[in-house]
């Protein structure tokens, strides 16, 4: 589905959602490229999350899996020289949430500072891991429920002031082959 298509602020979110555990799937699968389960498991998340079937899930599973692989740094791996970053700047209004904190290396919090979390993977060529977009990604839809926006046609959203970009909240993902979980 092309980004016009998904017209309010939930479909936009949900179809995101929908298409990262598309891709988690894959990856736990080991396919090359998403095939006719992937696009099942798409579309049923997507229809669930609109009608309400379905939630968008708790962070449970990325806890465990931290639990299990020790600490290391969300963006690029590097196991020393670890800090604490916000996925959402705290400039602009990122809490000292626990949900809100990640574990990253002192290179890339110097290098991503301020900026939004897809902005600057952009810049680097990069797509986020899974485990970091579905950490925003929760963010995120907690936060437009917060600001009452969930029904909103997305692109009539003001979101200067927000600590994301709703067009750079991604609707086309690469193929799980070229993912990674974290
Ligand atoms: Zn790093």
């Amino acid at each position: 589905m092309p980004q016009t298509a998904l017209n309010t602020v939930a479909e936009l979110i949900y179809w995101s959602y929908a298409n990262l555990a598309m891709a988690h799937d894959g990856i736990n699968r080991g396919i090359p490229t998403y095939d006719r389960t992937s696009f099942m498991i798409r579309s049923r998340l997507y229809n669930g999350l609109l009608t309400g079937k379905y939630q968008i899930g708790t962070l449970f599973d990325d806890e465990r899996w931290k639990m299990e692989n020790g600490a290391r740094c969300v963006y690029c791996g590097a196991k020393e020289l670890l800090s604490v970053d916000h996925l959402f700047p705290r400039f602009k209004g990122g809490e000292d949430d626990p949900e809100n904190l990640i574990c990253c290396c002192k290179s890339c919090n110097s290098s991503k500072r301020e900026k939004d979390l897809m902005q600057w993977h952009k810049e680097r060529g990069q797509f986020p891991s899974v485990m970091v977009l579905r950490r925003f990604l929760k963010l995120v839809y907690k936060y437009c429920q917060t600001q009452g926006i969930m029904e909103q046609p997305w692109r009539e959203v003001d979101d200067s002031a927000f600590p994301f970009k709703l067009s750079e909240i991604p609707v086309d993902y690469p193929k799980c082959s070229e993912m990674r979980l974290m």
